[in-house]
Formats: structure tokens, sequence, C-alpha cells
């Protein structure tokens, strides 16, 4: 069982003047108690939640006894997830100034902090009493409350001066159980494909996730290049440019189209998914030709790590289980003779060294996958769906090459899942 959450930005409506100023004050009281405990944190090394709250409770609760008493819980809560990401900063040497900074603010609540007073409207504590804020509701926030998300009582807010309007953060979660799978779908990450064999049917995504990454990777270079000869180091200019190559970055992301069709597939025929297991450095293994190593990273972080990361997310809020394999020679030997496959000039497509017939290699590389899984899992492992383990009639016809069906990225990118390959000719997955 896993617990899943969600969260929904609502927005209230315009406040009346004298109400914002509440919340005004509030804001400032919270910031300075924030400001205050970060820097103690930082200075003292006091950076868990219940040693802060511990050591400094006394204090908040003097200094501004008219707040109700739970903001001194939150403020150390916030304070020390603060702290927390300014020291790691700082240990990798990404920190702006020695001193962590509390520039952005949102108020923290807990269960003592706010309720919801019905369906569209919320009650806060502050220090002039509990308010009743009424909100302007969406449709995605109807979603989660008409389905089974619950609203956590963890929530936060956020002034926004223009409008004078709050802005909340409210979180939703569910329980989400697993299923018993029926079979498996396994995947195998490379930098430029994924590779998802379904049912003894094996499709090759191509993501191009090695040159959309390089692409970023010169003109990221060339940006500072050029804003470092003419500004120095330090610009502001360079900065912003550089963060709107982030967002685009960020938007291009395609392993969550990804995830959501292999996760789509697995709810559907309730399997389980089956992934390489990725090892302290695999990097270096895997993304070998690389001299650069901070390239070498991106390029592993994006396609491996950022694929796995997301079929995971993707799967544990659908309930779908997900098993490791062994990535180690998956495409270099043969699933059937256990016997070394031969590729010839950096071909794709490989021969058995023993049964003579062609597999391509990221097809061998989930049917693997498929068979360490299962050997991995025991008795109680479900059917493979007619893949037999002793080599000897061959299961897979030894004159085939295991030809993957190829799906180019400006299709997939636009589906929603692989029955969209019903509308493309012959692709139809057969179970
Ligand atoms: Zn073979």
């Amino acid at each position: 069982m896993n617990e899943v959450a969600r969260t929904v930005i609502v927005r209230s409506t315009p406040l009346p003047r004298k109400l914002f100023r509440v919340f005004v004050e509030l804001e400032g009281m919270y910031r300075n108690m924030v400001e205050q405990l970060v820097l103690y944190a930082v200075r003292t090394g006091v950076i868990s939640f219940t040693r802060l709250k511990a050591l400094k409770y006394r204090e908040l609760r003097s200094q501004y006894p008219q707040l109700p008493s739970h903001y001194a819980y939150t403020t150390c809560q916030d304070a020390s997830t603060r702290a927390k990401s300014f020291l790691r900063l700082k240990k990798e040497g990404l920190a702006k100034r020695g001193y962590p900074e509390v520039n952005r603010v949102s108020i923290w609540l807990d269960d003592h902090l706010w309720r919801m007073k019905c369906l569209t409207s919320i009650e806060i504590a502050t220090h002039k009493g509990w308010v009743v804020i009424e909100l302007e509701l969406h449709k995605l926030f109807w979603k989660y409350v008409n389905s089974e998300w619950r609203v956590a009582s963890e929530a936060k807010i956020k002034l926004d001066k223009w409008e004078r309007r709050l802005v909340i953060y409210l979180v939703f979660k569910k329980i989400v159980e697993a299923y018993r799978p029926k079979g498996f779908i396994s995947v195998d990450v490379n930098e430029n494909h994924a590779a998802v064999l379904v049912d003894g049917k094996a499709y090759l995504f191509k993501t191009g996730f090695r040159d959309i990454i390089l692409g970023y990777y010169y003109r990221r270079k060339r940006i500072q290049e050029k804003y470092d000869k003419f500004y120095g180091a330090s610009c502001r200019v360079k900065k912003k440019v550089l963060e709107g190559l982030k967002e685009r970055e960020r938007k291009s992301n395609l392993k969550w189209k990804l995830a959501n069709i292999v996760v789509r597939i697995a709810v559907d025929k309730q399997y389980t998914i089956v992934l390489e297991r990725l090892g302290k450095n695999p990097a270096k293994e895997m993304v070998n030709h690389f001299r650069d190593d901070q390239l070498r990273h991106r390029i592993y972080q994006a396609s491996f790590k950022g694929v796995q990361r997301a079929v995971e997310e993707k799967a544990r809020e659908h309930g779908v289980p997900v098993v490791y394999a062994d990535p180690r020679n998956t495409s270099r030997m043969c699933p059937i003779h256990s016997s070394l496959i031969v590729y010839e000039n950096d071909s794709r497509v490989g021969r058995c060294s023993r049964g003579g017939e062609l597999w391509h290699r990221d097809v061998v590389a989930c049917y693997n996958l498929l068979l360490r899984a299962r050997l991995g899992n025991g008795s109680n492992a479900p059917s493979l769906g007619g893949f037999t383990l002793d080599g000897s009639p061959v299961p897979l016809g030894s004159t085939a090459t295991h030809e993957p069906t190829e799906i180019p990225k400006s299709l997939w990118a636009r589906w929603k899942s692989l029955d969209a390959t019903n509308k493309n000719k012959s692709m139809r997955i057969s179970i």
C-alpha cells in the first residue's frame, strides 16, 4: 500500500483591505520567525525539526504570544527544510551567499491552524482569531474532491498582494493498493530509445534524449561564454536567459509521456513493470563515450534515471508493482541459448553465436530483464504469456530478427496510451 500526494492550488476571492492586512501582519511575523530560526539552525548545526522546536519553542512563544501556538511548530518545520537545503547547496558550492536568505515566504499551516469550513471556504487561525476565507474553485479541485482523494492536514498559503488574494496550496492524498500482477512488462532505456516488451511484442520508442540534452548543453555553454566575456561571471541577464532555457528544457520533458504510456499498459493488463536496477555508478558504464563528466552525468540523469523515476512515480500512483533486474550484459546474452550475441560494426542487430538467430539489441535487453525478474521472483511468479524458459523449441522463431515496432517521437509524444497504435495499421498488440 502506498500513499500518494498531490498539491492543488486554489485562490481565495479578493479580500477586503482590512482582512488582507491581517495576513500581511501574519506573514511579517512568520517571516521574522523563520529568518531567526534558519540563521540559528545554520549557525549551530541544529537542523532537525524536533530539536529546533525543543530549543526554540519557548522563545518563539514569548516573542509572539498573540499568534496561535502552532505557528511555532510550522515555522520550525519550514526553517528546518530551508536550513537543510541551504547546507546542501553550500556543500555543493552552489549557495549564492555565505548565509541563508529568506526571500519568498509561504505560510505553513497544520491541522491546528486551518480547517475546511465547507467545500467552498476554509478557516485560518491568525493573531486576530479564526478567519473565514472564501475560495474560487475550479475543475481540478472538484475532480479531486469527487474522487478517492482526501484533503491532508498540511497546507500552505501565499499572499498575492496585487490582487489582495490568498493563494492556497492544498494537499490531496490517497492510499493506493497494489494489485496482484498477472504478467510482466519490461522496459529498457538507453540514451536514444526506450524499448518496451509486452506479451512477446516489442515496441521501440524513439526518445532522442541524447540529442536533446546535448543541444541544451551546448546552448547553455554558448550563453555562458558570451555573457561571461562581456559582463563578467555573475550577471543578472545571463541568469535570466539560463533560467528561461531551463524552463523550456523542463517543459519539453518526454519522460512523463513515456511513463504514462508504460504505466497505462501495466494498469490495463494488471502487469508488473520490470526496470533495470541502476547501480551506484552506472553512468560510467552506460554513457562511457563522453569524456566530459558533467555531460555524461546529465545524459544519465535525463535518460536513465529520469525515465525510471517518472515510471516509478506514475506506477506508485496507480498501484502498479515495480521490480528491478540486474542489467549486466542484458544485450549480449541470448535469452534462449544463454550464449553470446555477436554484433558487427556497431549494428543494433546481432546474431546468436549458438542458434544463429538474429536479435535486436534493445529487444534482447527487454527479454533478459524479463527473464531475470521472473527467476528472481521464485515460484509464485505470474505466467510469462507463452514464453518458455527452456529454449529447445525456439519460442521466438529462430529466423526472425525479433524486430521491434519502431515508433517515432513525433507519433508517440501525442499518445495517451499504446492503444493509439491501433490506429496505426498493423501495430495492434495481441494478447
Ligand atoms: Zn540464441
